[in-house]
């Protein structure tokens, strides 16, 4: 890598609230960050954000990346005021509990804990069975009616963990899955000069649910190809056999041949693994047969558009403590650069 890179971006961009479909708060930063490095910027009718850079030839290439991350949205205020709430994206209950959660409100960011009944209260058959939503509730630790004035249902709320570097170059924070992959575009779009594709950034919306957001970016795009940018769930833990481990955390960038959505083209396969061993950047072959990302849509869009998901193996993903690795990150950032920069393919 020529640049050093400034991963005080990264933590800034997972301390911000954006559940899926309420992606304001980080498409205004990226706005801001972002506009004096390209040629143009607009948001479209959904909420996705589009940067563009001019390339030396007629070649369209685009970069996309998630803004949105799992969630909670309030459906329910009881008579005592605690909050009840659906899951925005896929999140395991067993991961919620105890946890601390911000409530965004139009009055302004609340603190919440999210709470169960307790153990000395409950049966040893309660307590056997993993926990479901529903016997899950937020305390905002406020009086009732308070409550009832400042929360509304349809307030969302974002799981609190502060970002934190640990281990060998590791990070540990809420919302990596896919502020990582944010930063790394994010990066990119810094980087460039005279890319030679002209360059669509695109930061999309509402991922988590059904990649929403990248249907209809690539719909206003023609693309040449494109390469998504994201996380992938890491199993590189105590208790996985071998064949299920997927891809292992700082052992480069995810290349994916195959996800739930998705079969990457040979050709633009080859052409990545190729320019990771021409340019000694560490990579590994993703094969998932479940889970899909932006990739799933783009690839589908007008008459198809080549793509490949480019995945940041993390660990515990979907919750308020993933894990991913700097070099990681680092390897994707040098290999999104040099693909913008040469002919590699189409
Ligand atoms: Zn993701």
């Amino acid at each position: 890598m020529t640049q050093k890179i400034d991963f005080s971006i990264l933590k800034h961009l997972t301390q911000l609230p954006g559940i899926s479909g309420r992606e304001t708060a980080v498409s205004d930063y990226l706005k801001k960050l972002l506009t004096p490095f390209a040629d143009t910027v607009r948001t479209d009718a959904l909420g996705n954000l589009i940067f563009t850079k001019k390339g030396t030839s007629n070649k369209n290439l685009l970069l996309c990346a998630h803004m949105d991350e799992v969630g909670l949205m309030i459906h329910f205020v009881d008579k005592d005021g605690f909050l009840r709430f659906v899951t925005v994206g896929g999140i395991d209950p067993r991961t919620l509990l105890a946890q601390r959660v911000w409530v965004q409100t139009a009055s302004g960011p609340l603190l919440g804990i999210i709470g169960t009944k307790p153990a000395h209260i409950t049966t040893e058959a309660e307590r056997s069975k993993a926990v479901a939503l529903k016997d899950l509730f937020i305390d905002l630790g406020l009086p009732a009616q308070e409550v009832k004035e400042r929360v509304q249902p349809g307030d969302f709320a974002v799981l609190d963990r502060s970002y934190e570097e640990f281990g060998d170059g590791l990070i540990s924070a809420k919302a990596l899955d896919n502020r990582a992959g944010v930063f790394v575009l994010a990066e990119v779009l810094r980087q460039l000069k005279n890319p030679f594709y002209n360059v669509y950034a695109v930061f999309t919306v509402q991922e988590e649910v059904g990649v929403r957001g990248a249907t209809t970016a690539a719909f206003g795009i023609e693309a040449d190809f494109c390469l998504c940018l994201d996380t992938t769930g890491a199993a590189d833990i105590p208790g996985v056999c071998p064949q299920d481990v997927l891809v292992r955390v700082g052992a480069g960038v995810g290349i994916s041949a195959l996800d739930a959505r998705t079969i990457t083209p040979k050709p633009l396969f080859d052409a990545l693994l190729n320019l990771c061993k021409e340019k000694q950047i560490s990579y590994q072959v993703r094969i998932a047969t479940r889970g899909g990302n932006d990739a799933g849509a783009v690839h589908l869009s007008k008459t198809g558009v080549p793509s490949c998901a480019l995945s940041l193996p993390t660990r515990n993903i979907h919750s308020n403590v993933e894990v991913c690795a700097k070099r990681d990150i680092e390897s994707m950032i040098h290999l999104v650069v040099l693909c913008a920069m040469q002919a590699i393919i189409y």
